[in-house]
């Protein structure tokens, strides 16, 4: 067409961006198969506590995609956002996530382990969405006080009033809630103060760069005393080396996540690393 037609730089530049969404939507297309055919499934990934010993765990989701091989929710999440898949992507994110839940039950130490779901911010904001949890948990026998919900700083800004009242009524199950990625929104203070939140997670950007000779630590640091004093737990995202976790213990952070303590698995291998018979094996 048109466009096509043209010379130089604006037929190359339409082009590359044709290429571009010909694979978005070829992505969108093979999603909305994969979400309804098996293809997603969860990895988690621990959280541990002070005497490093495993707390919890965060699902992350995965798309093993028949030719690309296994996608990372960086690449599929933006595109379901924008397509509103993320509706039945974080349905089935929820459904599995209690299952699990509700299967770990029935093993003395997986019983007491805590699973975070990340929750969109379309996902959060549809209307039923306190009752798809409510349904959820009841066909999953999951117990509620096991589950944290992480939200981001963008969907308590959109709607704070909507998001603070269902906040409120799954807090009354027994539900808790993360913030996470913490650090790299614009929420001001004020209003942080006014939600139900049990935790912040100190985003990866602000760990990174922590080092044992405490330079570069003052955002850390500030965000660990903000928890403190609204008394909020604080959990650590990304962590990589003994020194980190040497610095964030020292800066009043005793829950962290991250490659140093062990990076996402499919969600069998994590339940059979931490279970009762692995640990009397072991
Ligand atoms: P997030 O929720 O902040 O998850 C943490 C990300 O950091 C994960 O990336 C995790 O694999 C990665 N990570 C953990 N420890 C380390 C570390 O020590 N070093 C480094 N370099 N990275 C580390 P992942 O799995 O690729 O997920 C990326 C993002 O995709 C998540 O960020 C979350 O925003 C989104 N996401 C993942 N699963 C879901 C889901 O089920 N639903 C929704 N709505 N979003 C999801
Ligand atoms: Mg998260
Ligand atoms: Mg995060
Ligand atoms: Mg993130």
């Amino acid at each position: 067409e048109a466009k096509r037609q043209r010379d130089g730089e604006p037929k190359r530049f339409c082009s590359a961006l044709e290429q571009k969404l010909e694979e978005q939507l070829t992505l969108e297309r093979e999603l909305r198969i994969a979400i309804d055919s098996g293809a997603l499934s969860l990895h988690l990934q621990p959280q541990v506590g002070a005497q490093q010993e495993v707390i919890g765990a965060e699902a992350l989701v995965r798309w093993l995609h028949p030719q690309q091989g296994m996608i990372s929710p960086g690449r599929f999440i933006p595109i379901a956002e924008q397509t509103g898949l993320i509706l039945p992507l974080g349905a089935w994110v929820l459904k599995e996530g209690c299952r699990l839940l509700g299967e770990w039950q029935y093993d003395p130490r997986l019983r007491d382990l805590k699973l975070s779901l990340n929750v969109s911010v379309r996902q959060f904001q549809q209307p039923s969405f306190v009752e798809q949890v409510i349904s959820t948990l009841r066909d999953t026998s999951a117990p509620p006080e096991r589950l944290t919900l992480e939200l981001t700083e963008s969907l308590l800004m959109s709607d704070p009033e909507g998001t603070i009242d269902k906040m409120l009524r799954l807090r009354q199950l027994g539900i808790r809630f993360a913030l996470d990625d913490f650090g790299t929104g614009y929420s001001s203070l004020a209003y942080l103060k006014s939600l139900p939140l049990d935790t912040l997670k100190i985003d990866i950007a602000f760990v990174k760069d922590l080092t044992l000779d405490m330079q570069a630590t003052p955002i850390a640091a500030t965000i660990i005393a903000l928890a403190e004093s609204l008394g909020l737990d604080v959990v650590a995202e990304g962590v990589e080396t003994a020194d980190q976790c040497t610095v964030l213990a020292h800066l009043g952070c005793h829950v962290y996540q991250g490659y140093y303590f062990g990076k996402p698995v499919p969600a069998a291998e994590f339940t059979r690393l931490n279970s009762a018979s692995s640990f009397i094996a072991s």
